[in-house]
């Protein structure tokens, strides 16, 4: 049986989303049949109301923020439903000093509240999810800093970052995606865009080739960006 390590309640096991079969957004959140499932991705416990992917692996440390951390508290307390397991994660990362793992869950509390209709509070979790990115000399993570700036409406930070990969060495899947997102950031857009846009060359471009060649195939970039294969 799987028990909380904080109060020792049965609690279920951690989540395995399915493959995703569709597209990714531009901020790598994952295609159907995956993308709906992100509210079974972080459990509460019904104990104690700690909240974790897997509720059975937290630290001493984390049970005192979930016990006795006025702000985990305060978040319970107020946050809304739809939110809520991936700001009380969020917080038990940041006091635990796992920036990554804090800087993931507000942007998941961002997708949260795409999918209630929740616009501003998207934009504030982005915002917030934006100021704790860590640094990276990665492709992908700097990629998805754009466009977290760029769904929030924060154009010229969008821009500087755009500016900074552009100086790097990109692979040609990575310099079809940062053309697209400077075209997105350019234009002021703020909605949601799938990766597979950006890979897909205008239908003015006169290369078929190059299209067949730039065609998102199973095992292939994006694949690859979400980690399998
Ligand atoms: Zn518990």
């Amino acid at each position: 049986m799987n028990l909380c390590s904080v109060c020792g309640a049965p609690v279920r096991p951690p989540y395995e989303p399915p493959a995703a079969e569709l597209s990714p957004d531009l901020d790598f959140r994952q295609g159907e049949p995956a993308r709906s499932t992100l509210k079974r991705w972080i459990a509460e416990c019904s104990g104690c109301g700690a909240a974790a992917p897997d509720l059975t692996a937290l630290s001493t440390e984390s049970g005192e923020v979930v016990r006795s951390d006025p702000e985990y508290a305060a978040i319970r307390s107020q946050a809304p439903a739809f939110a809520r397991p991936f700001l009380l994660w969020a917080l038990i990362c940041q006091r635990g000093d796992k920036q990554w793992g804090a800087a993931e869950a507000l942007l998941q509390a961002a997708w949260s509240a795409d999918d209630a209709d929740e616009a501003e509070w998207a934009v504030a979790w982005r915002a917030q999810a934006a100021g704790l990115w860590p640094e990276s000399k990665e492709t992908r993570p700097r990629l998805c800093l754009i466009d977290i700036y760029r769904r929030a409406g924060d154009f010229p930070n969008a821009a500087a970052v755009a500016e900074s990969l552009a100086l790097s060495e990109l692979d040609e899947s990575s310099v079809a995606i940062l053309d697209f997102q400077r075209r997105l950031v350019a234009a002021r857009e703020t909605g949601r865009q799938l990766l597979s846009s950006a890979l897909r060359p205008p239908a003015t471009r006169p290369h078929v080739s190059y299209k067949q060649k730039m065609a998102p195939r199973p095992g292939g970039f994006w694949h690859r960006l979400m980690g399998r294969g």
